[in-house]
């Protein structure tokens, strides 16, 4: 089984937050004119590395961005084909998400998803105050994700919705973020992610803060935002599969679980990687430079990393222990296994770390500084 990414790299407007690749593109005739480009290159792509996953059959397919509902229903049905066309797979059988903007979401393009296999959308609401979604500079308001959501249900018949939320905001209070959370419940939707706001490097909100024009919210509110996520998701039923990720049963992303489990998946498009369980490479974040080498017939590979056993370890390490299920000390080498639970031990007995029959996972009190845990389980 594998997986299928593609990355669609283009938004109507740049959310301050963001550190993804995308460009804005011009409206109108320039703008479809570039579209089209990178729609002819993406598919030029595909048929280039048809082989990559050799053994493989596909699984799942993500469509992410960048914003794949900026594409004309005419674009998105062009990349379905030539996926057929490459892969020969039978779409009822895979799970097929696609990002959307909320207010993207017109009965014309909830329509036209019906012609296409997508089975899964992936939405990010972030917020459902209006005042910090135009912080953020998100395009949406918050009613328009009620109206998507109630569009893509009854007109587009999805019935596999993921939400993304986002907490930690410069004075957001704890109640507030409770309002939030019962808001996304009310939505009964069959997936939600949760991510505190970041504040990474090169995007406007990290100037911000060097500027000293916002600030980050203190550890403490941090921890208690976190568990009120946990708790009152878990209590609506939602299953905590992952750090950041909460499933209605039987719901979970197959897609990203995919990237925790260590299944070899393709990246198509601007800036995408790919994994094939020996090696990871990654294509180049520029969309003329990524255009211009496929018009040529060559492929967009920037980088190319050969894992080694130490790789492999430090990989399992920062996806296994992400997930409920954790890490599996079968896969490991019986050396790895007893370096893991030398460095693992002041963490147990801590409790962030629980050790079961053969797995160690996350306690709650782990979660909240997983990241100073991975960092104390890798090799060096
Ligand atoms: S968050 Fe999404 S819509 Fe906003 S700039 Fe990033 S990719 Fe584009």
């Amino acid at each position: 089984m594998s997986g299928l990414y593609l990355h669609i790299p283009f938004c109507a407007s740049r959310c301050i937050y963001c550190g993804f690749y995308s460009t804005v593109h011009p409206k109108g005739h320039i703008g479809i004119n570039i579209q089209e480009r990178y729609i002819s290159a993406l598919c030029t792509e595909l048929n280039l590395r048809r082989n990559y996953l050799a053994n493989e059959s596909l699984s799942t397919i993500y469509l992410g961005g960048g914003t794949p509902s900026q594409l004309l229903p005419s674009q998105l049905e062009r990349i379905f084909y030539n996926i057929y066309e490459v892969y020969g797979c039978r779409f009822d059988d895979m799970e097929i998400t696609m990002e959307c903007n909320p207010d993207d979401i017109t009965i014309g393009f909830a329509n036209s998803l019906k012609a296409l296999p997508v089975n899964r959308i992936s939405m990010g609401a972030q917020t459902f105050s209006d005042q910090r979604l135009q912080f953020l500079r998100r395009r949406h308001t918050s009613a328009d994700v009620r109206r998507a959501i109630n569009l893509l249900r009854t007109v587009a018949g999805i019935d596999n919705i993921s939400l993304d939320l986002m907490f930690g905001f410069p004075s957001e209070t704890l109640e507030e973020w409770r309002d939030d959370v019962d808001t996304a419940l009310s939505l009964e939707v069959e997936h939600i992610s949760a991510y505190s706001l970041m504040f990474e490097e090169d995007t406007p909100l990290y100037r911000m803060l060097e500027r000293g024009e916002t600030s980050e919210i203190d550890d403490e509110l941090y921890r208690r935002m976190y568990n009120l996520l946990i708790d009152n998701l878990t209590a609506a039923g939602y299953e905590h599969y992952e750090i950041s990720n909460f499933a209605q049963p039987h719901r979970r992303s197959r897609h990203n679980s995919s990237y925790w489990s260590g299944v070899p998946y393709i990246g198509i498009g601007t800036a995408a990687h790919s994994f094939d369980t020996n090696s990871r490479q990654w294509n180049v974040a520029d969309i003329n430079q990524y255009i211009s080498a496929l018009e040529n017939n060559r492929l967009p590979i920037e980088g190319r990393e050969e894992l080694d056993a130490k790789l492999q370890y430090n990989d399992l390490i920062t996806t296994a222990l992400r997930t409920s299920e954790g890490i599996d000390l079968t896969k490991l080498s019986p050396a790895n296994r007893d370096y893991l639970l030398t460095c693992a031990e002041p963490h147990i007995h801590s409790r962030r770390l629980a050790l079961g029959n053969n797995s160690l996972t996350l306690t709650r009190e782990g979660i909240y500084i997983s990241d100073s845990i991975m960092a104390d389980l890798m090799a060096v």
